[in-house]
């Protein structure tokens, strides 16, 4: 399963760490961040030996234009660049957006392809610098040429929410495909509302016959937490990647996933994304001022799931055992006197300290790649089971029930 984590400003560094690249497959560059921070991003890319892709977030155009707002209600500069890119809309023209305006561009037949060029070409040369190009260009050897090119590029794409979103997601994958002649695999994006899967029940079939121009598929159910969901959402998002793999011969990411991400490796997803403190799910829907850092999470790998700092020291000074034995935490562990009763106040302090969290994670998660891809399904869910039994006491335990049964 290849792993991805998104790229932010405060896990670069441990990102880049070369103890733990091999710990996973590669980043993920949100769009705004890859244009707003080019040259600390660039500078990242330089060092940085696994492979990156960008994602265009190009689900904000067809939105109402207050929500690219920040609370001053200003258009954030982020997305004013990549309206700017994307649609090449001047400055001036961009300050003049109407913000109670449904949407930030209306499309039409004959700009459809202009976009979706401006999206590509945007992932393809987002961190080429030309004049350092030129110079490789004429000195090097063309296998010496480093180009530092992402390893896929995404279809330009829109949140699915009706039959009119549907079919406009559809025509920009098409052309982008028709469009395309590079060597990367070009990935067509699937983002859906959970309200539209509903009321669409063959709707993964239909994909497979409208999208019958790849192979390669990018899929996000908007809001999707399975954490939290219902056994239908569950079932039904395992069958869109089922379907969508169409046994193996269709490549399927998921682009924002957990634990159960993991799973549905045995069902045919190829890989997933998420972030390093949390960032497991998204709702493909901007809102005024939104963002925000947000809270730390703490991955508890015993219970497949991160937790809020404040609700993992709880439940770690009620059953000691959901501490971690990763490398990392044995590291802190040695330094620490277990016998003491006080033990899981000083591990959570040190553990917390120093980003030695984000390490944490991506060694537990490295490790339970490797068991998934040595187990079979039926021994996986057992597993699961009997986690249920042994931390019964714990309130954060439901989703395991519910992920067992339901695969
Ligand atoms: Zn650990």
């Amino acid at each position: 399963m290849r792993l991805y984590y998104r790229y932010d400003n405060v896990v670069r560094e441990v990102l880049a760490l070369n103890e733990l690249l091999g710990t996973y497959h590669g980043v993920v560059i949100p769009a705004t961040i890859a244009i707003y921070y080019k040259n600390s991003v660039s500078s990242f890319l330089e060092n940085y030996r696994n492979p990156y892709f960008i994602d265009p977030l190009t689900y904000f155009i067809n939105q109402p234009a207050k929500n690219i707002c920040n609370r001053q209600n200003n258009a954030r500069r982020s997305y004013k660049m990549l309206i700017q890119d994307y649609l090449n809309f001047d400055v001036e023209e961009i300050d003049d957006i109407h913000l109670e305006e449904d949407s930030i561009w209306d499309f039409s037949d004959d700009n459809i392809e202009f976009f979706c060029q401006n999206v590509i070409d945007f992932q393809m040369e987002c961190f080429k610098d030309p004049e350092m190009m030129d110079f490789l260009n004429e000195y090097l050897e063309e296998e010496e040429q480093q180009e530092n090119l992402p390893e896929l590029l995404m279809t330009p794409y829109v949140l699915i929410e009706n039959d009119e979103t549907y079919e406009f997601n559809r025509r920009l994958a098409e052309t982008s495909f028709e469009i395309y002649e590079g060597e990367i695999p070009l990935f067509a994006c699937i983002t859906i509302s959970k309200e539209y899967l509903g009321r669409n029940p063959n709707l993964e079939h239909r994909i497979i016959d409208n999208f019958n121009f790849t192979n390669n598929f990018i899929i996000w159910e908007s809001d999707f937490n399975a954490i939290y969901e219902s056994v239908t959402n569950l079932l039904r998002f395992k069958n869109i990647v089922r379907i969508l793999s169409q046994e193996g011969e269709n490549t399927v990411i998921n682009l924002y996933g957990d634990y159960f991400s993991l799973l549905l490796s045995k069902l045919g997803l190829n890989g997933f994304c998420s972030g390093l403190r949390g960032g497991t799910k998204k709702r493909a829907r901007l809102s005024r001022g939104g963002g925000g850092g947000g809270a730390t999470n703490v991955y508890v790998p015993q219970i497949r799931r991160f937790l809020l700092e404040d609700d993992f020291r709880a439940e770690i000074q009620r059953d000691e055992r959901l501490i971690c034995n990763c490398r990392k935490c044995d590291e802190i562990n040695d330094g620490l006197i277990i016998d003491d009763p006080i033990y899981p106040e000083p591990y959570a302090n040190d553990l917390m300290d120093e980003k030695r969290y984000l390490e944490h994670f991506l060694l537990c998660r490295q490790e339970e790649n490797i068991n998934i891809e040595e187990m079979e399904l039926e021994d996986l869910l057992n597993d699961l089971r009997e986690k249920t039994e042994t931390y019964a006491i714990s309130a954060y335990i439901n989703h395991m029930t519910r992920w067992a049964n339901d695969l």
